[in-house]
Formats: structure tokens, sequence, C-alpha cells
């Protein structure tokens, strides 16, 4: 990135990065979590400790946190407490991730059978420093199948004084049988208000000052993610000093993903495909493949689908600001048009995979999708509904379409007709209505498809 920058300004920077530094200590720190850490709190207090704990949810929002403080509540030397007193030994090693005790071990890389019967076997021993023994397990999902049954079988036993706690991004790769023998916690996606009041708060201690433009593009790039946020945070500071504006994260960040891929997909949708290529050189140069940008297209098409069609329900792992920008992109937008343009864009994601030409087949994708909002934007929908009224009335069979058929049919005289209408136009329609007319017999259809059929 263009991180040299000459206004680096007098802030001493502490060698501790802000994920480090600003790591929760106690569960009353731990934000946005609340329905867990009431939980974990009360469970505590009346001594009502399982021996598994699941802790789910995406990336970044405090799921590993949380476990070590559940580690220092039940092996602080006055545990098991609520309140860790964060001075005594055991707090301080837990914290610091040398206590003999609290063991945290990678699923990615320790995935095998032959790792977790290692763990079985030193399971069996009484916890060194005489407290509980402590496994947390990250990113549990990657175990594979024999290691998950080996598993199995400490959780279907557990020895005392030994508590699992599993970490995951996916909890539905964890078998049922594992699930069934742990207490689940669902971990949220931090709002966007309340993490961009965190940063703020915490930049201001360390003397740093943040505008709430500059505060709002962070969280917005972070997807929700806290680790993601302070790490852009980190980046920040090195590169604008102690003042952060919104122009310095742009300028670090370039436009944030999820803004480059609702300005392509709002200037397809509104039919200014020029804005869009002119969006799609800004991408390829800032480093994205025509393929990355394809699939990310395709994806964020498709939230805007689901909520253009009020099925917002199936969004799933966005932020709540990428939520209220998808609703942005699709304010006017009909989900029929929103359908055309996926249908456009999926096929040239197949198309980029075995070609020879990805950039034009992309580039052409957008291009003939900006027609489509010309075809049949929202705003010209009523016209379009007119001559086609026209030309079936003036049609010969006519009065069979009044009799009104099946709506297949009906739909595909009217396409027909369309055409034979554009046909007998095009001496004095403008250029773009002829240039409408294949885009029409690809997508006419769709829209003449009454909608809940
Ligand atoms: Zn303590």
């Amino acid at each position: 990135m263009t991180g040299s920058s000459n206004r680096r300004q007098g802030v001493v920077l502490s060698y501790l990065v802000f994920a480090r530094k600003w790591r929760p200590q106690t569960f009353s720190d731990v934000i946005a979590q609340e329905h867990v850490t009431m939980t974990l709190r009360n469970a505590i207090e009346s001594s009502r400790i399982g021996h598994a704990y699941l802790f789910s949810g995406p990336r970044g929002v405090g799921k590993t946190t949380t476990a070590r403080i559940l580690a220092k509540a039940l092996n602080c030397i006055n545990g098991p407490t609520a309140n860790p007193c964060m001075e005594c030994d055991a707090c301080c090693r837990i914290t610091a991730g040398g206590h003999l005790d609290v063991l945290e071990i990678d699923g990615a890389s320790n995935r095998g059978i032959d790792e977790i019967r290692e763990l079985r076997e030193k399971a069996r021993y009484a916890a060194a420093e005489g407290g509980y023994k402590i496994y947390i397990i990250d990113e549990v999902h990657m175990l594979t199948r024999e290691a998950f049954n080996a598993l199995l079988k400490i959780l279907e036993e557990p020895p005392d004084k030994v508590i699992f706690i599993f970490a995951t991004t996916e909890p539905r790769k964890v078998p049922a049988t594992i699930l069934s023998r742990t207490q689940r916690f669902d971990f949220r996606r931090i709002p966007s208000a309340i993490m961009a009041e965190y940063i703020g708060a915490e930049a201001l201690k360390e003397g740093i000052t943040v505008t709430s433009e500059a505060l709002s593009l962070v969280c917005r790039a972070s997807g929700g993610s806290m680790r993601d946020a302070l790490s852009i945070m980190d980046q920040l500071v090195s590169f604008s000093g102690g003042n952060i504006s919104g122009e310095s994260v742009s300028g670090l960040l370039g436009l944030v993903e999820s803004d480059l891929l609702a300005g392509i997909c709002s200037a397809v949708l509104h039919s200014r495909g020029s804005v869009a290529l002119d969006l799609v050189d800004q991408a390829l140069v800032r480093g994205y493949s025509v393929e990355e940008l394809i699939d990310a297209l395709a994806g964020f098409l498709r939230n805007l689908l689901l909520s253009a069609s009020g099925a917002e329900n199936g969004i799933s792992d966005l932020s709540d600001s990428e939520i209220t920008l998808i609703r942005q992109t699709v304010a006017g937008i009909s989900d029929v048009h929103v359908l055309n343009v996926l249908r456009l864009v999926a096929g040239a994601a197949d198309q980029i995979r075995g070609g020879s030409f990805p950039r034009i087949s992309l580039e052409g994708a957008l291009m003939t999708s900006a027609k489509l909002g010309i075809a049949f934007g929202l705003a010209d929908l009523p016209s379009v509904v007119e001559k086609v009224a026209v030309t079936a009335v003036k049609t010969p069979d006519s009065g069979e379409a009044a009799a009104g058929s099946r709506e297949t049919d009906k739909a595909f005289r009217n396409v027909s007709a369309m055409e034979s209408k554009t046909d007998t136009d095009s001496g004095n329609s403008s250029e773009t209505e002829k240039e409408n007319s294949y885009v029409r017999k690809v997508s006419g259809l769709f829209d003449m498809i009454p909608e809940n059929r």
C-alpha cells in the first residue's frame, strides 16, 4: 500500500498493536456480546460450570477473547469468580498467554487424530497449578472426522476439572454429536454504531483524534469484525499520525470494498455503463483479479436481489452498515431487474473461468446489464406496458389474448408483439432503442412473468 507519508506526526506509538492493547480483559469489557457474557457470569456465580462450550460467530467479534476471560474467571486465585482480579499470578499469566493449564490450540493446524489423541492423554492429568485445565480450540470445525471422534470420547466422559472451549466461524461443520455435548453461545457481528463509539473513545485515550466520517469508513471496511477494524486503525496511525480523517481512510484503503461493489452495481442498475467500467478499472488497478471481482459482484447482486424481493433474512454475514448500503443501492429498483443483471453477471463468471478474454467478458456483461436498465428500468415501465397493450390490441389474435389464456402464453406473445413494435418504430426511434431490442429478447420474458408465479 502507499504507506510512505510525510504527514506522519509526533505521536509516540506504543509497540503493542491496538488489537492486543485494547483487548477486553473482563466480561464487562467485551462489547456487543452481553447475551453471552451475562449468561457466563450467571453460570459462574451459581456454580453451574459446563464441561464444554461452543463459541460460534464471525471472525474478530470476541470469541477467543471471551474464552480467555472465562479461563481467568475459573482459574483466578479468587475463582471461580465472575470478576477475575486481574492481579493474581494466574490472571496475569492467562493475559500474557503463559499459563500452564490454559492451552490454546489452533484447530486448523492441529486437525488430525494424533494431535487430539495426544490432547486426550494429557487431559487425564490434573491441572499443574491446581485449578481448571482449560483447552481453547480455535477454528474447531477444521478438525478431521477421526479427530472429532477422538474428541467425542473425551466429551462423553470428561475428566474432572477439564473444560473445553471451542471457537468456530462455521458451527454447521461441527458434528451434531459434538454440538449436543456443548453449551452453545452465538456471538454477533458488532453493530457499526457501537464499534465506532468504542474505537473513538479508545483512540482518544491514546491522544488520537478520529473524525466521525473516518470512524464510519473504518467500521464499514471492517465488516463488523473488531479485529479487522483495529488492524485498520493500526495502519491508519502509521499512515497519517494522530489525526485521522475520512480522507486518510480513503487514501489508505481506497474505496472500501462494499462501496466499490455498490458503486458498480448502482451504475449498472441506473444505466450508467461507463461509470461502471471506470470503477472496474479502479478495482483492477487496486489489485483485484477479474475472477475475484466478478465473484464479489455476483455475491453483492445476490444480496441486492434478496433485499429487493423482501427476503433480507437470507442475507447472512453482513454488518448493519453493509445492509444499509444494500438497501440504498437497490432503492427504487425492481427485483426482476436485479435478477436479470445477476443472470448476466453469473453467466459471464462462467465464461471467464474458461475464456481467453476475462476482462472483456466482465465489461461486456456489465455494459449489457446497463442496457437492461434502459429497457426495463422502473421509470420506463409504464411506457413499455402501454406499448405492449397497444400492440396487443392491434394484433389479430388479440381477442384470444384478452380472453386470458395461460400467463406464459401471454408473456411470449407480449414479447413478440413488442419486438414487432420495435421493428416498425426503428426508423424514427433512437439508436438506444435499437440496441435494446436484443436485450429485450433476452430479458423481456422474465419481466413479463407475474411476480408470484
Ligand atoms: Zn486473579
